[in-house]
């Protein structure tokens, strides 16, 4: 995979500088910012390919960063926030970031995120205007067009829930979707019951999906947060 420059937002030092570091480390190539403003000024003067984006900033909330970029750009942005701020996280993702570091990261944390989203980056950039109709993964493939999923060379037998929610993963491949945007999409509302109910479809997609649905391959779990169907080698 070619290294992916990218864009470091960060106002604290200290981080700033173990992720540079890091990032260097690695023959990554990046750009720091400092804050929201700046921030905004190298996306749009630099184009970076990977967006790491502190969300407590100086100047402005991260959320209106990410808001302003995603009106020009699809970039992919790794949020950064405190444990504290996990409301902030979740609000981040439903903005359209892509995925999230907690504080403290580790350095292994910092560059799985980043070969994560280098896989996603990398479906992005191969995908054609015209969408594909056709969604491979590992074993699994989804037939848009058809409206049908196989493992292998099985059919699947979905409920129309069980496959929506297949789709919306997989179109989103490499992505957290948080709670509220899933069952925004699927059923229009985002009560407390629907995330119930996600949990139970969520269950029963896993059964048919995932050799091991306790450890599984294909749908992430982020606790308190939602779902990301992740590429599979
Ligand atoms: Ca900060």
């Amino acid at each position: 995979m070619n290294k992916p420059l990218i864009l470091v937002v960060e106002d604290d030092t200290s981080v700033r500088n173990l992720i540079s570091t890091t990032l260097r480390a690695h023959d990554y190539r990046y750009l720091t910012a400092q804050n929201g403003d700046s921030a905004i000024m190298e996306a749009s003067s630099h184009n970076p390919e990977i967006i790491l984006l502190d969300l407590g900033l100086p100047d402005m909330d991260g959320v209106e960063v990410i808001k302003k970029i995603r009106t020009w750009s699809n970039v992919p942005i790794i949020v950064i926030s405190a444990r504290s701020e996990d409301t902030d996280k979740i609000d981040a993702l439903d903005a359209g970031a892509d995925d999230y570091l907690t504080k403290p990261f580790s350095v292994e944390e910092l560059l799985a995120r980043l070969r994560v989203t280098q896989r996603r980056l990398a479906i992005m950039q191969n995908e054609s205007p015209v969408e594909t109709s056709l969604f491979t993964n590992g074993q699994l493939r989804v037939d848009y067009a058809a409206g049908c999923a196989y493992l292998g060379e099985e059919e699947l037998h979905l409920t129309p829930i069980e496959y929506k929610l297949l789709c919306l993963l997989s179109r989103n491949v490499g992505k957290v979707l948080t709670h509220t945007f899933i069952t925004q999409s699927i059923w229009g509302s985002s009560w407390d019951n629907d995330i119930a109910s996600l949990r139970v479809f969520m269950a029963t997609l896993r059964k048919k999906i995932e050799s091991q649905p306790e450890s599984p391959q294909y749908i992430q779990t982020h606790i308190g947060v939602g779902y990301r169907m992740m590429k599979v080698e």
